[in-house]
């Protein structure tokens, strides 16, 4: 009786695992559906100062609404793309958006694009950031590129080619998700690397004490050292921005304090009110 309760169990888990595969193939087409046929959007978060009167630069992050299965996190399918053989087509239409947004906002806003492992794999993707930049004639000084330390460690040879090219255009290159990637920080100095983005993990559980904190402040020192700038991701409260300026931890600042990620459209507003409010400061500075 036990074996067959076990066997019965066994087929369980068996037609479980039938039904994700299944799932995950309907998942597979309806998302090279969805990147064919312009089913996927772009979203901006921006990045602070950390007084909170200016924003610098905006990160593009690429969404899927799945017409049954609603919002996928991109996560999700970014890996399910790299998977696929597809991630590059992804990054070329969000760079093609990124550029196109970028050109339309006030003064000289960034635009920061993610680039998959397998981005950094090809050399295709000079021109694809080239071809992007010139449609929408964006300067490549206002375009950052952002890269993770897992990608980095993965293709070290043909990254470090691609991405000083890069860079010796005018983009700027960010590491992203920085101090998660159980990396030699060796690399660091034989990288074209201009920021890191100290991942949002060391900023969870902030507080005075705590050696999560010690270490952000010494990996801060580090990168002050190697001229980087340095973006904190994933401030969420009022008493996690208050500690990181009190230490001076952070160039800019991005997460939910600030801003979640909005429409282009809807930050257009945003961006001009605090362009016209620091114009508005700086001339009432003079009347003084
Ligand atoms: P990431 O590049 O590190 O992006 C930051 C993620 O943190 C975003 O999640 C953002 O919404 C989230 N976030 C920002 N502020 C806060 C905060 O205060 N608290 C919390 N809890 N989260 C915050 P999202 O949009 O879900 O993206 C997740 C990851 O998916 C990204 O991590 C990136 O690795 C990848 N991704 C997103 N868009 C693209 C893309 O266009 N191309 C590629 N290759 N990957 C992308
Ligand atoms: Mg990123
Ligand atoms: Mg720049
Ligand atoms: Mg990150």
């Amino acid at each position: 009786e036990a074996k067959s309760r076990a066997k019965g169990s066994c087929v369980a888990f068996e037609q479980e695992m039938d039904a994700r595969y299944v799932e995950r193939q309907k998942l597979k087409v309806d998302l090279g559906e969805a990147v064919e046929q312009g089913g996927l959007h772009v979203v901006y978060q921006p990045m602070y100062k950390p007084n909170g009167t200016r924003i610098e630069c905006c990160e593009a992050l690429v969404r899927w609404v799945h017409p049954e299965r609603g919002s996928i996190p991109p996560n999700v399918f970014i890996q399910i793309a790299e998977e696929m053989g597809i991630v590059s087509e992804i990054t070329r239409f969000v760079l093609q958006q990124a550029c196109a947004d970028c050109a339309s906002w006030p003064g000289d806003i960034g635009v920061s694009v993610n680039l998959s492992v397998q981005d950094l794999r090809n050399e295709n993707i000079l021109d694809v950031v080239s071809d992007a930049l010139g449609e929408a004639g964006l300067p490549a000084s206002r375009l950052h590129l952002e890269v993770t330390e897992g990608s980095l460690l993965a293709e070290m040879g043909v990254a470090r080619s691609i991405l000083t090219h890069l860079r010796s255009r005018g983009v700027t290159i960010a590491i992203d998700d920085f101090g998660t990637g159980f990396s030699s920080l060796s690399y660091l100095d034989n990288l074209p690397v201009d920021v890191i983005k100290i991942d949002r993990s060391f900023v969870r559980n902030i507080s005075e004490e705590a050696r999560g904190f010690r270490l952000l402040r010494g990996i801060v020192h580090l990168s002050r050292e190697l001229d980087l700038r340095i973006v904190v991701e994933g401030v969420e409260t009022e008493e996690q921005l208050m500690l990181l300026n009190k230490y001076q931890c952070a160039d800019l600042i991005q997460g939910y304090v600030f801003s979640v990620p909005l429409p282009s459209k809807s930050l257009l507003g945003l961006m001009e009110a605090l362009a016209s409010k620091s114009a508005a400061m700086l001339r009432q500075k003079k009347m003084v």
